[in-house]
C-alpha cells in the first residue's frame, strides 16, 4: 500500500510502497479516505529535537482520519465491516491504575499512533478495536478527519463552566481557532483569542471570536477596557506554547480564574508565580482527549450546530502532499486535508 513515511532521519516526509498491516484478535483494519495534517507531523518532518528522540525510523506517520472498517478482529463486539469511523490516537494500557479506572486518558503508557506505532498517512491502518470512534452520519468526512485536534479543544474548553464567562484562548492555531467556536457554542460571553499571525487571526474571527487580537501590534487590556471588563478573564486557555503568551494570560485573568494549559511550553518556562498564587488561579494541564467523553460531546455539538468548517482551510490529493505540508509549514493555513480516495 502507499504511505507517507519518515524514512530517513532528516528533514522530509517520503511516499512509499509498505505492507498492508496486519490485525490481532482485537484490532480493525481501516481503509482509510481522508486525513489531517498535525502540528505534530510538522515537528516530525522537520526533524527537529523532540522528533529526533521520539520517532523510530522508518516509521508511517499521521494521527488525523476518517475511513471505513475493511477488516475485523474475532474478538471484536460493537463495530461491523462497512462502518464509518476516526479513531483515538493515544493507545493505552489498560492494566495501570487510571487505565482500569477509566480514566484512559491519564495512562501512565500511553502510545502514539504515527509517533511509536504505525500511523494513517497510508491506505490502510490497523488500530485496536477499544480507540474506534464510530462517526454519525451528520458529521461529514471532511470533519470527521479533524475529530482529533477539535478533541483537544474540546477537553481544553469543556473543562470549566463557561456559561457566560470571558474566556481567553492564547494562539489561534487550529485548535485554538476550533476552541473559540466550542466556547461560543456552549454560551461563554466574550471569547478574546490573541496570535501574532494575521491570516489565523482572521480565520478565529470567522470561527466566532469577539475579538482577535494582535498582540504584536495592539494592546490586550485596551481590548478588554473597550469590551467593558473590568476584573479580567474568568478563564483562560493556553494554545500557543509560547511564554509570552502564557504570561499575558496569567496576568489578565481575574481572581479565582480558571486556566487550562494545552499549548506545550518550554520544559522551563519563568512566569510570575505571584499571579497564580495571590489570584487563587486553578491551572491544570491537558492531554489529548478523554476517551471517550470528549469524543461523545464533540459528536454531539458539532449535530447541534457546532460549525469547524472555517478552520479547514486547504485540501491536496495525497499524491501532492509536500504541498499540503509547504503550507502548514508557512503557518497561512488552518487545518490541511488530504485526500486518500
Ligand atoms: P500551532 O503551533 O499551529 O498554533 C500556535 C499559535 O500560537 C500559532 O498560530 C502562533 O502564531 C501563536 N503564537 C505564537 N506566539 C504567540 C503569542 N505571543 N501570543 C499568542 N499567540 C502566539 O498549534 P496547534 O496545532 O493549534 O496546537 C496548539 C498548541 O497545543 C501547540 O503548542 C501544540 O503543541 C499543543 N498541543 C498539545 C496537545 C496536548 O495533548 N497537550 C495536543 C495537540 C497540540
Ligand atoms: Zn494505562
Amino acid at each position: 500500500m502507499k504511505a507517507l513515511v519518515k524514512a530517513k532521519p532528516e528533514e522530509g516526509i517520503w511516499m512509499e510502497e509498505v505492507p498492508v498491516p496486519g490485525i490481532g484478535p482485537n484490532d480493525v483494519l481501516i481503509q482509510v479516505s481522508k486525513t489531517a495534517i498535525c502540528g505534530t507531523d510538522i515537528h516530525i518532518f522537520n526533524w527537529d529535537k523532540w522528533a529526533q528522540k521520539t520517532i523510530p525510523v522508518p516509521m508511517v506517520v499521521g494521527h488525523e482520519f476518517v475511513g471505513e472498517i475493511l477488516g475485523i478482529g474475532s474478538e471484536v463486539m460493537g463495530l461491523a465491516l462497512g462502518d464509518r469511523v476516526s479513531a483515538e490516537g493515544h493507545i493505552t494500557c489498560g492494566h495501570c491504575r487510571n487505565c482500569r479506572a477509566g480514566r484512559r486518558h491519564l495512562c501512565r503508557n500511553t502510545m502514539g499512533v504515527g509517533v511509536n506505532r504505525p500511523g494513517c498517512f497510508a491506505q490502510f491502518i490497523s488500530v485496536p478495536a477499544s480507540n474506534v470512534f464510530k462517526v454519525p452520519e451528520a458529521i461529514s468526512d471532511e470533519v470527521a478527519s479533524v475529530l482529533d485536534p477539535l478533541g483537544n479543544a474540546v477537553h481544553t474548553a469543556l473543562s470549566f463552566d463557561l456559561v457566560g464567562e470571558d474566556v481567553l484562548i492564547t494562539g489561534a492555531g487550529p485548535i485554538g481557532t476550533m476552541a473559540v467556536a466550542v466556547c461560543k457554542h456552549v454560551g461563554a460571553r466574550h471569547v478574546v483569542i490573541t496570535d501574532v499571525n494575521p491570516y489565523r487571526l482572521d480565520l478565529a474571527r470567522k470561527m466566532g471570536a469577539t475579538r482577535a487580537v494582535n498582540v504584536a501590534e495592539d494592546d490586550l487590556m485596551q481590548v478588554m477596557d473597550d469590551l467593558g471588563m473590568t476584573e479580567g478573564f474568568d478563564v483562560g486557555l493556553e494554545m500557543s506554547g509560547s511564554p509570552a503568551a502564557f504570561r499575558q494570560l496569567l496576568k489578565t485573568m481575574n481572581h479565582g480564574g480558571h486556566v487550562a494549559l494545552l499549548g506545550i511550553l518550554p520544559e522551563e518556562t519563568p512566569i510570575d508565580w505571584t499571579e497564580v498564587v495571590f489570584k487563587g488561579l486553578q491551572v491544570k494541564g491537558i492531554y489529548g482527549r478523554e476517551m471517550f467523553e470528549t469524543w461523545y460531546k464533540m459528536a454531539s455539538m458539532l449535530q447541534s450546530g457546532l460549525d469547524v468548517t472555517p478552520a479547514i482551510t486547504h485540501h491536496f490529493k495525497v499524491d501532492d502532499y509536500a504541498e499540503g505540508f509547504e503550507i502548514m509549514r508557512s503557518g497561512q493555513s488552518g487545518k490541511v486535508i488530504l485526500d486518500w480516495d
